[in-house]
């Protein structure tokens, strides 16, 4: 059995730093899947775990949450939602997010399982000390019960880390926002979130999408996904200004916020029609306080807000799907900026910092 190369995320001395190192294969539990990795990705949180802006992160970890990869191994039978059993050499992709109890008031009374104190997610809340749970890595150990969705026909491993975690955030947001037919949508931010968040706007049945971001060289990218209008004024007096008089000055039916910035949410108020839906998608983090006059932008907008957490399999699943039906209009693989090697995760993670890249890409194997 060969060593396994991945990257581990460790703090030393309260330093947090990015190291190389080897792991064993590790042994298969009855029900439990190796994979070899295809892709990676780097996302926002990844600089955000690196900076130590997430609570209840275990360092060291493998980071890489979303993935997608061909098995390798399996002990036992291992079957789909359809009750289907995977093959050896499927290609295949997982949700990141696993031991959601099913068991807990959140999940059974609330309703509310992104919200489970129980579950865990690849690459960010399991530590490097229980394995091969992160994809910055040769190869993957998906635990007994992880879900696992083979690739449709229509969407190769490249299409589908195009998307990354941005797919199935963007389109939790969208249903968070039960848009209406014709209804008039501004995204705040064209990130990747902010980019699926008005594709899946569009495909929900959007009269017209407009996609708000200062940051002029990232909404390049929104401006090749068929979007009616983008914005890219520098003030916020400005930007609000602008979605005013596309929307005969009194603002979009639906807000969906995927900026990250604080001083998003007041502008996106301002955004947002009387009796309107505020969606926040982007506060992953905490990035701080801001100032709301609860009066005027939230009581007698009479405006809905809601926040957005986590993903379960049901939009990783509809994700999955949607981008295989659609991979021929939109041609996903163009988000990928850059693919980095292992040996280059550092550099991958700060052209993310900087936004050099829209989106990075890691292949741990020789397929770049
Ligand atoms: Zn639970
Ligand atoms: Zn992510």
């Amino acid at each position: 059995m060969g060593e396994i190369k991945a990257v581990v995320m460790e703090k030393t001395d309260g330093q947090i730093g990015l190291a190389l190192k080897t792991f064993p294969e590790p042994e298969l539990e009855p029900g439990g899947v190796l994979l070899r990795t295809l892709y990676s990705e780097v996302c926002g949180t990844d600089v955000h775990l690196l900076k130590g802006q997430l609570a209840g992160v275990p360092y060291p970890i493998i980071p890489g949450h979303v993935n997608v990869g061909i098995i390798e191994k399996m002990n036992g039978i291992v079957k789909d939602i359809n009750c289907i059993p995977f093959q050896i050499g499927d290609e295949v992709v997982f949700l990141d997010v696993h031991e959601t109890c099913h068991a807990c008031w959140y999940c059974l009374v609330a309703k509310a399982s992104t919200r489970c104190p129980s579950r865990k997610v690849y690459g960010i809340t399991y530590s490097a000390g229980e394995g091969l749970l992160g994809g910055w890595s040769q190869k993957i150990y998906l635990k007994p019960g992880v879900k696992i969705v083979k690739l449709p026909d229509g969407l190769t491993p490249k299409d589908f880390i195009a998307g990354g975690c941005g797919a199935p955030t963007g389109l939790h947001a969208v249903e968070r926002a039960t848009i209406k037919l014709n209804d008039t949508v501004v995204v705040q931010g064209s990130g990747p979130v902010g980019v699926f968040a008005a594709v899946f706007s569009m495909l929900s049945g959007a009269g017209k999408v407009i996609v708000a971001d200062p940051a002029k060289k990232r909404l390049q990218t929104a401006k090749t996904f068929d979007v009616d209008h983008t914005v890219d004024a520098a003030s916020s007096e400005d930007r609000i200004a602008e979605v005013l008089k596309h929307t005969q000055q009194r603002g979009a039916d639906v807000t969906i916020e995927a900026s990250g910035n604080p001083k998003a949410v007041p502008e996106g108020l301002q955004m947002t029609r009387d009796n309107g839906t505020y969606v926040i998608v982007g506060q992953y983090t905490d990035a701080g306080d801001v100032p709301i006059n609860p009066h005027w932008q939230i009581n007698k907008k009479h405006i809905d807000i809601r926040g957005t957490w986590g993903t379960d399999f049901s939009h990783f699943y509809k994700t999955v799907q949607l981008m295989a039906k659609h991979n021929k209009r939109f041609n996903w693989q163009r988000l990928i900026s850059n693919v980095y090697g292992l040996e280059d995760v550092a550099a991958a993670v700060d052209d993310v910092e900087n936004f050099n890249v829209f989106k990075a890409v890691i292949a741990p194997g020789e397929d770049r």
